[in-house]
């Protein structure tokens, strides 16, 4: 654990947002941690203690603050890609939706032995793997007792605590309060309709918020998804049910607020991992910021856009066939032939708005007639046989661990190149470092002339490449907001430059962003 106890020190005197949850201060006194946040009268130094995780201040002994919520501080940073290990661990906790199996089965499925893997957590973390599961736990159950209106026993399953006699036993334990009183205390003012909450998910500024929502804004899939007056809006599916959320910025909470109606409570847990996930909101963007700032052709960029962030996606499946839509064509075409998909074959769902369908399952498109709708032989059969491989399960797009041989079999596809792979690595695995090298609005924002250039230039960049792409897809503008339709649709109709890459795959076709 390399904690630096001056700038912790620092962080904690000024509460320094940038640094929220990337450590918690605990109070000797009152045994109590901290977010770098909090608004409680600092204490004095010699009675701190600093921890690199909420899990290992928990082990220490000490209780979260109730006055600065440290379960709502951002979540673990992408610096700990450090440790691939920890982070892909940390993602399969996220992606299991808090069943706890155990240090041994997340040690087998990331293929290391648990006594690596439990050191390994040591050291960067400060606490064990079930630490950080039990912890993250707490935390949820303690956002739904004071975020939502959900019966007790219903947060009790919802956070993974099986029976409400668990549930009410670690509540007690870890707060010194029963349930219920830290309900009261929580003040709640919005009464929701019983399948509908209101969350508060916080990032770490700075955010660019406006970027986030042009982007998904150009790609909005027509009938499942849609941005008006500052929100984003879609409509999702989870094991059997449906329904759908809405985001808009929380600015004077840095936060993004989030609107969710689903049935059954259970899923939210993974409903809300995902969202984070997709808006980036585990990033810190700091460090990114210091390394991307070395290349002199992005360190204007950097400061002129600060706190840009890399969209993920809400389903891996569904973006892979926004990237193969997108190859060669603009964004506008492949936004409409989307949304052709989604009304012939998509689930008709009534919602607000303009979201009438549920995306088109997998096994609805594996023999699926796309032609009917104006797809390519080519793409369709790219389609078709993607749709193929993830109901056969030799592709999921869930607990992926090894990213570069996922990617691989996602280019045995054919109609799938390095282009697409590196792009689903982007928002759909949440690689940081992943680059479609081959892009031709990246190659001209950059003003080099091949792939090769391009891949040496992007070396300096690690392991941050993907949010250097971001930010030289969106100087495609170059800050000037007239002059930015035209440029982009211009490159987004060009197909990719001739690379040997291309010779190997030679049916895709990249544009700039799919
Ligand atoms: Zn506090």
């Amino acid at each position: 654990m390399n904690l630096d106890w001056q700038v912790c020190s620092r962080a904690r005197l000024s509460r320094d947002p940038r640094f929220d949850g990337k450590f918690f201060i605990a109070v000797r006194g009152s045994k109590v941690y901290c977010r770098s946040i909090c608004p409680a009268p600092t204490a004095k130094e010699e009675n701190c203690r600093y921890f690199a995780s909420a899990a290992a201040a928990a082990e220490a002994g000490y209780r979260p603050c109730l006055r600065c919520r440290p379960e709502c501080s951002p979540g673990t940073p992408a610096w700990l890609g450090t440790s691939n290990t920890v982070s892909r661990a940390l993602r399969l906790i996220g992606e299991s939706g808090l069943e706890d199996g155990g240090v041994e089965v997340l040690a087998e499925r990331l293929g290391v032995g648990s006594r690596h893997l439990r050191r390994l957590f040591l050291q960067h973390l400060g606490a064990t793997p079930s630490a950080v599961a039990n912890t993250r736990r707490m935390h949820f159950a303690k956002k739904l007792i004071d975020e939502t209106g959900l019966p007790m026993s219903h947060v009790a399953q919802a956070s993974g605590f099986g029976c409400v006699r668990r549930f009410n036993a670690a509540i007690r334990k870890t707060y010194h309060r029963t349930p219920t009183q830290i309900r009261r205390i929580a003040h709640q003012k919005t009464s929701l309709p019983g399948n509908q909450y209101l969350f508060r998910l916080g990032f770490r500024p700075p955010y660019q918020w406006e970027s986030m929502l042009a982007f998904l804004a150009a790609r909005a899939t027509p009938g499942v998804e849609e941005v008006t007056e500052g929100r984003y809006r879609r409509t999702i599916s989870l094991q059997g049910d449906n329904g759908y959320f809405e985001v808009s910025l929380d600015q004077k909470h840095e936060a993004l607020s989030v609107h969710i109606q689903f049935e059954d409570s259970r899923a939210l847990f993974l409903i809300i991992e995902r969202i984070r996930r997709m808006f980036d909101l585990n990033a810190d963007w700091q460090p990114i910021a210091v390394r991307l700032r070395t290349d002199p052709s992005l360190a204007r960029r950097v400061e002129q856009i600060p706190g840009l962030r890399v969209p993920g996606c809400w389903n891996g499946f569904e973006l892979t066939i926004r990237a193969i839509l997108g190859q060669q064509i603009t964004v506008k075409g492949a936004t409409a032939l989307a949304g052709r998909i989604v009304s012939a074959f998509g689930r008709p769902f009534s919602a607000t708005g303009g979201m009438t369908h549920i995306f088109p399952s997998p096994e609805v498109l594996a023999d699926a007639n796309l032609a009917s709708v104006g797809l390519t032989t080519a793409r369709a059969e790219t389609i078709r046989a993607l749709a193929r491989a993830v109901c056969e399960r030799r592709i999921g797009f869930e607990g992926v661990v090894d990213s570069d041989a996922f990617l691989a079999r996602l280019c045995e596809i054919p109609g799938i190149g390095p282009w697409t792979a590196q792009y689903v690595a982007m928002r759909a695995l949440g690689e940081p470092d992943a680059f479609p090298s081959g892009d031709l609005g990246l190659l001209r924002a950059l003003n080099v002339d091949g792939v090769r250039e391009l891949e040496r230039r992007s070396q300096a960049w690690r392991p941050w490449r993907a949010y250097a792409a971001m930010y030289l897809w969106n100087s495609a503008s170059d800050g000037r907001s007239l002059a930015r339709k035209t440029a982009l649709s211009r490159s987004e109709k060009t197909p990719m430059v001739k690379t040997t890459a291309r010779e190997r795959t030679s049916r895709e076709r990249a544009s700039i962003v799919a």
